[in-house]
């Protein structure tokens, strides 16, 4: 059929924006001295209720604070970490960070759940339970409220490993989602040999399923595939009201999109949720 103008801008942003990427493509050294000297800091993106309108927690997203580039977003990095074997290195630093932030939160009182972004390969880590659990008893004695995503660009090729390792992070007490569910590696024999909590349906549905008639019918689709399941299912990159509502009518769980929120570094975001705090605190008074 006819593409609508927001349908072709969106798809023509998939063909330029990898073209932009390529001519400023951080080099390998640049990355490992960024490691280094620690130029890398986590955004927070609140993830909603979509019932309640209720925060329940926060993705963490990794972003890298270059002195002279600026700030270069992980679409940029990650893919060059993950060729060169820098990925599990990386996914350590953020689990650090993560369990940092949360501990400060914990200590104002608050309680949010803490999803960290987290590649198949960092499960064939050599030593991956022991060193898992020496960075989380630098931050607690009971691990609470980690959420593990895994995504996917390298793939699980070896499934019954990859269920050995999710299953013994899940017995301590992490939670378990498959992002962007229904494009990739991020398929339906992982959801059903894997041990997920978790389904994230991707943006690429979840944009146009207020537009497009097959966008919506996978969504609503995959929301019912993840109920008959017992999965908590999670629509990422909502924009608009009526992808919202939308979701919301069709019992997707949570929510997340920059009509919601966008990702914040930590000051910010603990400024935007001691406001949100104050808000539901007027609103119920
Ligand atoms: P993801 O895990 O699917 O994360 C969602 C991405 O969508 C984030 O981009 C987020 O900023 C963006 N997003 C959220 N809401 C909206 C929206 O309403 N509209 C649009 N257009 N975008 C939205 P970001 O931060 O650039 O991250 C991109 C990807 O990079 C992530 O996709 C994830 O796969 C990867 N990534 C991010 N942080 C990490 C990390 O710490 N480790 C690893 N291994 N990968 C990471
Ligand atoms: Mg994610
Ligand atoms: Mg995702
Ligand atoms: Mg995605």
């Amino acid at each position: 059929g006819f593409l609508s103008k927001g349908q072709l801008l969106k798809r023509l942003d998939t063909v330029i924006q990898p073209l932009a990427d390529r001519e400023t493509s951080p080099t390998l050294e640049a990355l490992d001295n960024a490691m280094r000297q620690g130029h890398f800091f986590l955004a927070y993106q609140p993830k909603f209720d979509l019932q309640t309108g209720q925060v329940v927690g926060v993705e963490a997203l990794l972003r890298w604070q270059d002195p002279r580039c600026g700030l270069i977003t992980p679409d940029r990095f990650i893919p060059l970490a993950e060729r060169h074997h820098r990925i599990v290195d990386l996914s350590w630093h953020v689990l650090d960070l993560a369990l940092a932030q949360q501990a400060r939160w914990q200590a104002n009182g608050w309680t949010l759940n803490m999803a960290i972004n987290v590649p198949a390969q960092w499960l064939k880590a050599p030593n991956m339970l022991a060193t898992f659990d020496r960075i989380v008893a630098r931050h607690t004695s009971r691990l609470e409220g980690l959420t593990l995503e895994l995504t996917e660009s390298a793939g699980i090729e070896c499934l019954s490993y990859a269920r050995h390792v999710l299953s013994a992070l899940r017995e301590r007490g992490c939670r378990l989602a498959l992002d962007d569910f229904g494009t990739g590696y991020s398929s339906l024999i992982q959801l059903y040999r894997l041990p997920f909590d978790e389904l994230k349906l991707d943006r690429s549905f979840v944009s146009l399923c207020d537009e497009d008639r097959e966008a919506r019918a996978i969504t609503l689709a995959i929301i019912d595939l993840g109920r008959r399941l017992d999965m908590t299912v999670v629509a990422e990159g909502i924009e608009t009201r009526e992808q919202h509502d939308l979701l919301r009518h069709a019992h997707c769980d949570i929510g997340q999109g920059f009509l919601l929120a966008r990702p914040m570094p930590s000051a910010q975001f603990d400024a935007w949720y001691a406001a949100q705090a104050t808000q539901k605190a007027k609103a119920l008074a």
